[in-house]
């Protein structure tokens, strides 16, 4: 009986040591296979399931998908460029073709300067708010001709351009009322950066305007809140006798002339 008992503990003892043994090798290759090829399966068919959701380019973005991030192309190029124009320079005078201020018919040729150009986050006339800045230039017109001296002069500016959004169309728009100032001190409207909106607002302040003999000076600060780095903004100094400008002064006999013409000086607060 003794006997009999024990061989069949050897025999297990036996079966599970080599059972032990082969365990590891039975069930790896078995498992590991599967898994590699599941997850190439899984990468050839997801592709052709996914349809790009596209946004459109933008003057800062290409055309990208919403959803894996693959681009198409290059940004927007900045409107302003695309119609071939031209910035002028900050800190020197530009010559600036005007009018008299008591006959639009008769021309007056000055000079403007941007000049004292800078970015502040506020001071004492300037608030500040979070996620902008201020970017502050002032505008230095000087008249020394006959015609000025004796008819006066006059100034018309377009003082929130916008060098990606840069439109004709639009800009003539803006001389119809409410955007084009001189009575109005503060402004307020959007600007599209980055995608995003933005209001921005807008204040101008003279700071001179006096005659020395026969020469007349003008200085205007203007000050736009704008979002931090939103490098778009302008001012475009165009003559007043342009067509709509003058026109809407109540001068019938305007210029037929694009507001915008070969004189008009840009300046750029970049
Ligand atoms: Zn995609």
């Amino acid at each position: 009986m003794k006997k009999i008992f024990l061989i069949p503990l050897a025999v297990l003892l036996l079966f599970s040591m080599t059972a032990c043994n082969l365990l590891p090798e039975i069930t790896g290759p078995l498992e590991r296979p599967p898994e590699p090829e599941a997850s190439v399966e899984r990468e050839l068919s997801a592709e052709p399931v996914h349809e790009h959701t596209w946004v459109e380019a933008d003057y800062w973005t290409p055309k990208t998908c919403t959803e894996c991030g693959e681009t198409e192309g290059d940004p927007l190029p900045p409107n302003f460029e695309t119609l071939g124009l031209t910035v002028s320079e900050m800190d020197v005078p530009h010559r600036y073709a005007s009018v008299t201020y008591n006959d639009y018919s008769i021309p007056t040729v000055g000079e403007v300067t941007a000049t004292d150009y800078k970015i502040i986050e506020s001071d004492e006339t300037h608030e500040a708010k979070e996620g902008y800045e201020w970017r502050i230039v002032t505008l230095k017109y000087h008249f020394f001709d006959e015609n000025a001296a004796s008819d006066g002069w006059r100034t018309s500016v377009i003082y929130d351009d916008n060098y990606y959004a840069f439109d004709l169309e639009t800009t003539v728009g803006f001389s119809e009322g409410e955007n084009e100032n001189d009575g109005e001190e503060e402004a307020k409207r959007t600007v599209n950066f980055m995608g995003e909106g933005f209001e921005i607002e807008e204040k101008d302040e003279t700071v001179r305007n006096e005659w020395v003999g026969q020469e007349a000076y003008f200085e205007k600060v203007y000050s736009f809140q704008v979002p931090i780095g939103y490098d778009g903004m302008m001012i475009t100094c165009y003559n007043p006798a342009n067509k709509l400008s003058a026109l809407n002064d109540g001068n019938e006999t305007a210029l037929e002339k694009d507001l915008i013409d070969e004189n008009t000086v840009y300046f750029r607060l970049d």
